[in-house]
């Protein structure tokens, strides 16, 4: 196997042998690249000719990318019936190449190992390419679970998985291609903010409690609002709370998710602490999305996945969402006899979230004004993935030390290193201030741009900083996005992705100023210095 997608790839360089550092074992991930690779074919089939592209064709593009983002889909006999699909589409709608006596070829499947085998920058960009639209596929299939669509991203993913497959590009060729992923993220983001606004409400600031109360529970992860939501209406009255884990704590500022009594507060911290968090949890656990630890067998039984998640041997509950085995197994294991406080990382008994661009934005007038008056010197956003890689209580003492007159604003599941922290408050608002899920990045890029404007000018000339940590490819298509808008001087840690090659480096320092991480006093002495 060859797979160096994700952050915490061995050495730094790329999974091989039998098993990922992740637990993908060496045949899934080989599945995993005939996936892609199919998915490639349908993608020539179409030859350009957008008439060619159907719902059903673009469905499947959006599920195969999805299930090859890490840590989601790890079940080859899933793997495998989504390539059949790729088949039956391409069947669909190439019937006459099926059965031509002379085939040209220029349909066929892609073979990834002309990929990985390509040179360096080559298989730098379109790695970028690839893991950057496994992350707006993710954007996109969350924004079509509740019925909104946007041709042009769709018709995006075609362009792109051609261009992928296209061993004669040079440079050149790519690298605009690489810009574009972050700009149709971007349109793409708006979709799913708006999808997510729209159908459950701005998020309201919400206080959560760490108290997991006795009695029956079941524990919801991943970045599925929906399922959260059809969850929440099938438990309602049944005697059985709710808790959201990881991804799933901003549920609770959205108008349409709180009305929920039973959704009473969040167990845990980010994916990578699954296996320790669940172990001995008297509850069944719900896996919406991304990120999966590969679940251990002692709570294995209690695992139930749904959507495009997979792992073999779990119950996976199907698109009829009919929730009842896992609210069976929550009245079995019956919860715990009293309630019970897991504080955060820090000791915190209770976190904040909520702050997503409605909220920010009711508050710009005070905000503006605190610039004004130098009671606030600077903003951050310390945002991004969370993971198992030694390093990544940077962003812990990096939030720590920020100093009082300036204010951090946070999003996705690297903020549990630093959310239960009490770093008081401004001018009535807290310093720290957490926006959302990693899907919320739209959110915070239309805070960044509507301070911009109030001050009357570019996002670069604000005093706002972004130091980011990344894992998956979700991060990889909110980096080119951000890249997109022409936001510069990020910083990135805990490591440089093992895909960008040294001259791609290169192009990024040079035009992006994007820096590694170095400890927290440099940076914040860098940054305010
Ligand atoms: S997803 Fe990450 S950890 Fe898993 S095999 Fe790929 S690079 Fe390795
Ligand atoms: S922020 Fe990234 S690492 Fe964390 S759960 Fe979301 S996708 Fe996974």
């Amino acid at each position: 196997m060859f797979c160096f997608q994700c952050e915490q790839t061995a050495k730094c360089t790329g999974c091989t042998g039998n098993m990922g550092v992740c637990g993908k074992k060496a045949d899934t991930a080989q599945l995993q690249d005939q996936l892609t690779g199919s998915l490639i074919g349908l993608a020539r089939s179409t030859d350009g000719n957008e008439h060619l592209i159907s719902d059903s064709s673009t469905a499947v593009i959006i599920e195969g990318l999805f299930a090859t983002l890490t840590n989601v889909n790890f079940d080859n006999d899933a793997l495998l019936s989504l390539m059949a699909r790729v088949e039956a589409e391409k069947k669909k709608m190439v019937p006459d190449c099926f059965a031509c006596a002379n085939p040209c070829g220029k349909n066929n499947d892609y073979d990834l190992k002309n990929l990985w085998e390509a040179h360096e920058d080559i298989r730098s960009l379109k790695s970028l390419i690839l893991f950057g639209i496994r992350g707006v596929a993710a954007y996109a299939y969350h924004a079509a679970v509740l019925g909104y669509h946007d041709k042009a991203v769709e018709s995006f993913f075609y362009k792109a998985l051609i261009a992928i497959g296209m061993d004669d590009y040079g440079m050149s060729d790519l690298l605009p291609i690489v810009m574009e992923v972050g700009e149709v993220n971007l349109r793409c983001m708006a979709l799913l903010d708006q999808a997510n606004t729209e159908v459950f409400g701005h998020p309201q600031p919400a206080e959560v409690s760490l108290t997991v109360e006795k009695g029956p529970f079941i524990v919801v992860t991943g970045h599925d609002l929906y399922d959260l939501k059809l969850l929440l209406e099938q438990t309602e009255g049944r005697g059985i709370n709710i808790y959201t884990h990881g991804e799933m704590l901003p549920a609770h500022a959205y108008p349409e998710l709180k009305r929920f009594s039973h959704l009473k507060g969040n167990y845990g911290t980010a994916w990578q602490n699954q296996q320790k968090e669940f172990a001995a949890l008297p509850a069944p656990i719900l896996f919406t999305t991304n990120c999966l630890m590969p679940p251990k067998a002692g709570y294995a039984d209690r695992v139930f996945t749904t959507e495009v998640v997979g792992f073999p041997g779990m119950t996976h509950i199907g698109a009829e969402k009919d929730f009842s085995p896992i609210i069976e197994k929550a009245l079995e294991l019956g919860g715990f006899a009293q309630d019970r406080t897991f504080p955060g990382i820090n000791g915190g008994e209770k976190v904040m979230t909520g702050f997503a661009r409605n909220t920010v934005m009711s508050v710009a007038g005070t905000v503006i004004d605190a610039v004004k008056a130098g009671a606030i010197r600077h903003f951050f956003l310390v945002a991004g993935c969370d993971g198992a890689r030694p390093g990544r209580n940077y962003y812990t003492e990096f939030v720590r030390q920020t100093p009082a007159d300036t204010v951090v604003l946070t999003l996705a599941c690297g903020k549990y290193r630093f959310n239960d922290l009490d770093l008081g408050t401004i001018g009535g608002l807290p310093r720290l201030m957490d926006i959302g899920q990693c899907n919320d990045a739209y959110s915070a890029i239309q805070i960044a741009v509507a301070l911009a404007d109030a001050f009357g000018c570019g996002v670069n000339d604000l005093p706002l900083s972004m130091v980011l940590s990344w894992y998956e490819q979700k991060a990889v298509c909110i980096l080119l996005t951000l890249l997109h808008l022409g936001i510069k001087n990020i910083r990135l840690g805990p490591t440089l992705p093992a895909f960008v090659s040294p001259n791609v480096l290169n192009f990024l320092v040079e035009k992006f100023g994007i820096a590694p991480i170095t400890t927290p006093e440099e940076d914040l002495k860098a940054i305010l210095g």
